[in-house]
Parts: structure tokens; C-alpha cells; sequence
């Protein structure tokens, strides 16, 4: 990228090939994410200096070390997620990042959703703690981080509602086990407040943002817990915390995965839960888009055109 803008200014072309420092592995990439923050940092929404390679997450092939390394070994295979330049056949990755795939789980699946499988076990376990048996809402639910966070959700024992705008993407909610998948709409929270006993729900897990906020803060529990973790339908405008009073002593938290895997134990930990996950089967990837590296625009384009379902891969 050597401008901010629309899709179209990702264009495929050389680059020199990266040279892994200390600490750091030389990865060619057998498959690389396409995320929602990747489109904040074309767009502007996260300003970013120009040029860069975009692309957060991916996964591949180690194919040398840099000095000093000897933590990894050519020829394993890794995935990492928050390392810039992914869009890309060649990735220096810092070691602390380089997480090993475990057997059985394909560099798709691994380098397609570590990202947002990170995202759903911290919002589980960290930006919020449902207990089992409580009832959460999980916006998008068709989305990438929608599907994992279903089934890592319904897994611990969550009773799951979740909207979605499409028989196919309801279809695919219901296969992650969503209980009750719901349509948008300014009545959504008067609808789950009929499937909740008038309750609401015990924690609203919102990552659409502008367009669902108002109606995930309406659908909270007293005491609950709003979750914003993005905004694919645009930023929350400004927001008076006294509304929160009224409304049941919401708490909301506005979190972000980099402050959840900081600290190398907490990265294992996770990945470590994540990847097993993966490994027995119990939650399922669903890649469904995949482009080559000059398809990165219309990744773009489709995932902000609310075109995609689970995850989007780019294929060097
Ligand atoms: P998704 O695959 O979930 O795509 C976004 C989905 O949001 C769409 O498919 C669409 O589903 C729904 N949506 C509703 N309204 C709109 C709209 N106006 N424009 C676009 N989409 C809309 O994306 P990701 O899994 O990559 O990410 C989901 C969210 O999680 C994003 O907001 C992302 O920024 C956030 N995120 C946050 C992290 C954090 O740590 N804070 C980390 C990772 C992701 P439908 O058509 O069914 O409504």
C-alpha cells in the first residue's frame, strides 16, 4: 500500500524479500488472513504511515531463522497473528509470535482465524466471564468472529442468541449451535427480552458497532456487560456514561486483542486452548473466501460489503 483510501489501493507488487533479525523466523506464507482491522488500517479509521504491507495474520513454513533463534527449526509450521506484512509470499515473524500448528489443522485454518479465534477465547475469558448456563448475545453471528465465538461460547455451556442478515448466514449460525438466531431491527431488544423472561442477556458481544450498539445496550441484562469490540458498520459516536445508570448499571468495555496476548504466558495459554480446540475437532473453521494476493481488494470489498461468511484467506 503506498496510499490510505478505498480497496483499490491494494496493489500486488514486488517487494524486497524480508531478512529475519534476531529473534526473529523467515516464513513462507501458505496462507495469510484477511481481517476487518486490516480495512480500518486501508481506510484511515487507524492511521497508519505509508507504505506498508498490509495484513495481520497467516500462516506457513518456516524457512530460515534469524540469528540466534533456536526456539523453532526450518521446516515447522507456525501461524501468528498481529505481525505486520502478511499480505505477502515471505514474512519475518518474531519468534514470541511464531505459534506451532499442531498436526491436523491446515495452514488455512490456522492462518485464517488464530486472529479472531484469539479474539472470541479473550472476550470469553477476559474482556467479560460468563458463567455457564447465562445467556449471551453474539452480534453478527455468520461473521469470523461470530461463528468461533458460537462455538467456543456454546462449548462452556452459554446459551448463544445471535443475529445475522441472511437465511444462509442463519443457516451456518445454527450449524455453530446458536439457540436462537435473530434479524436485526430496532425491536431486537424487545425480541430478546421475550426470549430472556424480560431478563436480557448477561453479556452483548458487539464487533458491528454504529449500526447494533444502541440495541445490544437495550438487550443487557441489570448488571451486564456490553462488549464493543469493533465496528463493521462504522465507530460509536460519543457516549454519555450516565445513560448507564438508567439502563441497569451497565458496565462496557471497548477491548482490543494486542492488551489480551501481550504477555507471552497469556499468548500460550490461549493459543494453546485454541489450537486444541482445532486439533479435536470441537471447533470448526469455516473458510469461506479465498483469493490470491492480487484478490486482496476484493477481499476488501467483500468483506465490507458484508459479502463473506466465517473467514477470508489470501493464497500466495
Ligand atoms: P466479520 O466476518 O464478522 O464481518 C463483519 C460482519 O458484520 C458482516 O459479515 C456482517 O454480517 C456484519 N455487519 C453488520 N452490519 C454491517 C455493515 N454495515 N457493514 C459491514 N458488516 C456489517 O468480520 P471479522 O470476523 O473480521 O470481525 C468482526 C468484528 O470483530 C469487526 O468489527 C472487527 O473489527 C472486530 N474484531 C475486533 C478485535 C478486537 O480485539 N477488538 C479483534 C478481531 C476482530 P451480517 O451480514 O450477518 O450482518
Amino acid at each position: 500500500m503506498t496510499s490510505i483510501g478505498g480497496p483499490d489501493v491494494l496493489t500486488p507488487g514486488p517487494a524486497p524479500d524480508p531478512k529475519p533479525a534476531p529473534g526473529q523466523v523467515l516464513v513462507r506464507v501458505g496462507a495469510a488472513g484477511v481481517n476487518f482491522i486490516d480495512t480500518y488500517l486501508r481506510s484511515g479509521l487507524y492511521p497508519m504511515p505509508v507504505p506498508y504491507v498490509p495484513g495481520s495474520e497467516g500462516a506457513g513454513e518456516v524457512v530460515a531463522l534469524g540469528p540466534g533463534v533456536t526456539e523453532l527449526s526450518v521446516g515447522q509450521r507456525v501461524a501468528w497473528c498481529d505481525v505486520p506484512g502478511s499480505y505477502a509470499e515471505l514474512v519475518a515473524v518474531p519468534v514470541a509470535r511464531a505459534l506451532v500448528i499442531p498436526d491436523g489443522v491446515s495452514d488455512e485454518a490456522a492462518g485464517s482465524s488464530l486472529l479472531r479465534g484469539l479474539t472470541a477465547h479473550y472476550l470469553l475469558d477476559g474482556a467479560a466471564a460468563p458463567r455457564s448456563g447465562e445467556t449471551v448475545l453474539v452480534q453478527a453471528g455468520a461473521g469470523g468472529v461470530g461463528l468461533l465465538l458460537t462455538q467456543l461460547a456454546t462449548r462452556a455451556g452459554l446459551r448463544v442468541l445471535t443475529t445475522v442478515s441472511s437465511d444462509a448466514k442463519e443457516r451456518l449460525a445454527r450449524a455453530a449451535g446458536a439457540d436462537e438466531i435473530l434479524r436485526y431491527g430496532d425491536d431486537l431488544a424487545q425480541r430478546i427480552r421475550v426470549l430472556t423472561d424480560g431478563r436480557g442477556v448477561a453479556v452483548a458481544y458487539d464487533g458491528v458497532g454504529a449500526d447494533t450498539f444502541e440495541q445490544s445496550l437495550a438487550a443487557t441484562a441489570v448488571r451486564g456487560r456490553v462488549v464493543l469490540f469493533g465496528a463493521a458498520s462504522g465507530p460509536v459516536p460519543p457516549f454519555d456514561l450516565q445513560r448507564l445508570n438508567p439502563l441497569g448499571s451497565l458496565s462496557v468495555i471497548r477491548p482490543t486483542l494486542g492488551h489480551y496476548i501481550a504477555d507471552p504466558a497469556e499468548l500460550a495459554w490461549r493459543a494453546g486452548e485454541y489450537f486444541g480446540a482445532l486439533a479435536d475437532g470441537s471447533v470448526q473453521v469455516r473458510v469461506g473466501q479465498r483469493y490470491g494476493l492480487d484478490g486482496a481488494a476484493q477481499a476488501h470489498r467483500d468483506l465490507e460489503g458484508r459479502r463473506t461468511t466465517g473467514t477470508t484467506v489470501l493464497v500466495p
